[in-house]
């Protein structure tokens, strides 16, 4: 098996802690734990260098797996995971963080994220300022949030005085969060699209077709590339390697401005996950 090592089509993201993490990343949300090796492995092979997953997607241990044997050295793949709800509060988020380690086999993460903020458990400023110790004793080099809203953000950076390096939140061209993108740019927070294909319903739409013919690439590489020009760090999923390696292939064409547009004029904040207000799933008082 052959794994690429040169990645430099994939532009970098600085991170406001000075770390960066690649544009392009691989997503494993629904991918099985007997799934997820094959996949990770057709990521890699494909020239992916970053990976992101989450203690409650049950796969962290194949995730680490199929990094810890494909060769490429540690200090080349990104490694993201997610906090999940249930483990909120200072301590149990430092056991979690162990835990993780512990499934995935390795010693550090590239990123660790809060999953949720579940507002109304008043847990995730206790959870950041262990993010902060787990980042000053070498467990963690990037910290950050996911589904976190302004208001959410807002409290973290009062509450702690650091500003979260990443909202992993979602997005695509139907939910374009336009308002949280602004807030994450006036505030040197990266952002991060979850479901950037929309879970694949947005595959089909007419607009995204017609783009696609006009530059003779595919509805999914379309989509990834109006991600990749706002700015976004984007992981979209799949787990088969065709499209996991197409999926990657999108740095040899660019939307013209009156294509982004068209792409942008589908926003209609329709979401396809849960409310990040109400979410409160794991919550168990
Ligand atoms: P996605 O938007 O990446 O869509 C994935 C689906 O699109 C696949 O299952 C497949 O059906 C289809 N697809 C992918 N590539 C295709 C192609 N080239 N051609 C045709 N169909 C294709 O959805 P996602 O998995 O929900 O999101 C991506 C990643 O974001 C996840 O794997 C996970 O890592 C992350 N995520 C995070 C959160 C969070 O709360 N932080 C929530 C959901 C997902």
């Amino acid at each position: 098996m052959t794994f690429r090592s040169e990645t430099s089509a994939v532009p970098s993201i600085v991170l406001s802690d000075g770390n960066v993490i690649p544009q392009l990343g691989f997503g494993v949300f629904q991918v099985p734990a007997g799934g997820v090796v094959p996949a990770v492995t057709a990521a890699l092979e494909a020239g992916y260098r970053s990976i992101d997953t989450a203690a409650i997607y049950g796969n962290e241990e194949g995730t680490g797996r199929a990094i810890r044997e494909s060769g490429v050295p540690r200090d080349e793949v990104h490694v993201t995971t997610k906090l999940w709800n249930s483990e909120q509060g200072y301590d149990s988020a430092l056991r979690a963080c162990d835990a993780s380690l512990d499934r995935l086999g390795l010693d550090y993460l590239d990123l660790y994220l809060i999953h949720w903020p579940v507002a109304a458990a008043g847990r995730f400023v206790d959870t950041f300022r262990a993010f902060q110790a787990l980042k000053s004793q070498g467990r963690v080099k990037s910290i950050g949030v996911s589904n976190f809203t302004v208001e959410n953000l807002q409290r973290v950076i009062a509450e702690t005085g650091e500003f979260p390096a990443v909202n992993q939140i979602e997005l695509h061209p139907r939910l374009a969060q336009r308002e949280l993108r602004e807030f994450h740019a006036a505030n040197a927070i990266a952002t991060e699209a979850w479901s950037p294909l929309g879970q694949g319903t947005l595959l089909d739409d007419r607009t995204i077709v017609s783009v696609a013919a006009a530059v003779d690439r595919t509805p999914a590489q379309v989509i990834i590339r109006w991600h990749l020009q706002l700015g976004n760090i984007v992981i979209p999923k799949s787990v088969t390697p065709s499209r996991i390696a197409e999926n990657f292939d999108v740095f040899g064409f660019e939307l013209a401005p009156e294509q982004m547009d068209a792409i942008n004029a589908l926003d209609s904040g329709e979401r396809i996950g849960p409310d990040p207000d109400t979410f409160t799933m794991g919550l168990s008082d």
